[in-house]
């Protein structure tokens, strides 16, 4: 018999009391951690918007492309079209057709991925993002990464999870523009849990998001960390079954799941 984990690990906490039956702690006590999938923004890399970076990369994208718009009614038409009232039910792609008339569908791509470049230095990777990584593998634990795009393309993102060096410790990455599903469907989980081959009982989640990712995660029966180091979500009347201020704390509670 394997004991219910307990609260004595400070910063780690489980949420919900063992004694109550209806909640997950039951199945908490007899979990084989097999998988732990991460959210991307502000779990495994925090990004901090900048007006001047959206000026900045409207003028580099312009140059890449060759265009004589005027930059500045350029990013004026961009907040209002795109920062304002744009979402993710409109691929960037599709808005940056509205804004560039006549452009060609090599100099969208041209477009976005200089500006996405000219963003480089409000991306910053959790300094141990893999060494959790590596240490999850070192026992045998699949990764993997569910994030929601937009307005980046998955290309562009899986250039950056490359970029720091991530790609290649991460045994799966779904993206929502490429599937066609966000979080929190619990469709997208399913999805990087089927690639791995392993149940949703059997899986952790990590992210920032109480409505999105731990929700969507739970709502699929797995077991979820509310990511607390670079955001401190605090939606009313979600709660996930570990909060983890550190990376080292996930890493403690997977020991807990796993005994
Ligand atoms: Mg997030």
């Amino acid at each position: 018999m394997e004991e219910v984990p307990r609260d004595e690990h400070e910063g780690c906490q489980h949420k919900q009391p063992p004694e109550d039956p209806s909640n997950h702690a039951a199945t908490l006590a007899t979990l084989v951690v097999r998988a732990v999938l991460f959210d991307w923004n502000n779990t495994l890399v925090q990004f901090t918007w900048d007006d001047e970076l959206l000026a900045a990369g409207h003028r580099a994208a312009l140059r890449a492309v060759g265009r004589d718009d005027d930059p500045t009614m350029f990013t004026a038409r961009h907040r209002e079209r795109v920062v304002e009232r744009g979402g993710p039910d409109e691929p960037y792609e599709a808005l940056l057709r509205e804004l560039l008339v006549d452009a060609s569908d090599q100099e969208i791509d041209a477009f976005i991925d200089a500006e996405h470049d000219a963003w480089a230095s409000a991306y910053e990777v959790l300094g141990s993002a893999q060494a959790m990584l590596e240490s999850l593998r070192s026992r045998g634990i699949k990764t993997g990464v569910v994030l929601n795009s937009w307005p980046d393309p998955g290309r562009v993102l899986r250039r950056d999870i490359d970029r720091f060096g991530l790609a290649d410790l991460l045994d799966v990455i779904v993206i929502s523009s490429e599937v066609g599903m966000r979080k929190p469907d619990p469709g997208i989980f399913r999805l990087a849990l089927d690639e791995l081959g392993v149940d949703p009982l059997d899986a952790v989640f990590v992210g920032d998001s109480l409505a999105t990712d731990v929700q969507g995660a739970a709502n699929l029966g797995m077991t979820t960390i509310q990511a607390l180091w670079f955001s401190a979500d605090d939606t009313p009347s979600i709660e996930p079954d570990f909060m983890a201020f550190t990376p080292m704390d996930v890493l403690n509670a997977v020991s807990r799941l796993a005994r």
